[in-house]
């Protein structure tokens, strides 16, 4: 990681200030940066390259940290504990009133979302039964949408240039204290946040976290279903009849 956190204050470093301010000694706890998702201690590793400075790395048997994952997927694999079948179908069904709005969301959140890109992310999680935690309201859904796939610039829309209209590789995270889905409900002292963070587009493979452009978080609310927009009359008529087929609600057919 090329930026990380000042040792105690809320300023993103380099190495080189890190360096600048406190020297070349890394051993003193307190001194050391933190990782500006996990806020955990970071060390510098030194860089093979001749003239660059090196980079930050989690120390050694750190705990976890939603980074780390060698996928870049912390949380795909770990099902819910208590699954609820009777309020999945409910929440499936609001889901399927208000798919634009879903859709909208998860486009605020990751630019030039493709309409397969939306449908890779429902088929996901129906595999990851996401709709099964019984705490699951439907607003948590973009963000969790979010959190299950990574966004490669080159799965996005093309402008009518033909060029792809999201730039950088686009991944998210809840806030460190999530590592699965069912902490999204535990208690917690501050808001819980989701994490949105650009890579730069590797040429191949997925983006490692020295490829990271930059992040921010954002609060995660209910806000977006009171939105009247409506998404254009091209994006509803590809994706409208798949919702149906694969939310199979009686009367959807006329709502939609
Ligand atoms: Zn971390």
């Amino acid at each position: 990681m090329h930026k990380a956190l000042h040792p105690y204050q809320e300023d993103r470093i380099t190495v080189a200030q890190h360096i600048a301010e406190f020297g070349k000694s890394f051993a003193i706890d307190r001194e050391r940066a933190r990782c500006p998702f996990c806020k955990q201690q970071m060390s510098v590793r030194a860089s093979s390259a001749p003239n660059a400075i090196g980079h930050f790395a989690h120390m050694p048997n750190s705990g976890f940290c939603p980074t780390k994952e060698a996928s870049g997927m912390p949380y795909l694999g770990k099902h819910p504990k208590n699954p609820d079948i009777h309020h999945a179908n409910q929440v499936k069904q609001e889901f399927a009133l208000n798919w634009q709005k879903h859709f909208m969301k998860l486009y605020e959140l990751v630019p030039g979302l493709h309409y397969e890109e939306f449908k890779s992310a429902v088929r996901l999680a129906n595999k990851e039964r996401i709709w099964e935690y019984a705490n699951l309201e439907q607003y948590h859904l973009p963000y969790i949408f979010a959190t299950l796939m990574d966004y490669p610039s080159t799965s996005s829309y093309k402008n009518n240039k033909g060029e792809h209209a999201r730039k950088c590789w686009f991944r998210c995270w809840f806030d460190s204290s999530v590592q699965c889905y069912d902490d999204l409900w535990i208690q917690r002292r501050e808001p819980l946040m989701l994490i949105r963070a650009w890579y730069r587009q590797p040429l191949q493979g997925k983006p490692k976290l020295d490829d990271l452009l930059d992040f921010y978080p954002l609060s995660v609310t209910d806000e977006f279903l009171q939105s009247e927009r409506q998404l254009t009359p091209v994006v509803i008529k590809l994706l409208a009849p798949w919702i149906q087929q694969y939310f199979p609600i009686p009367g959807n057919a006329e709502r939609i």
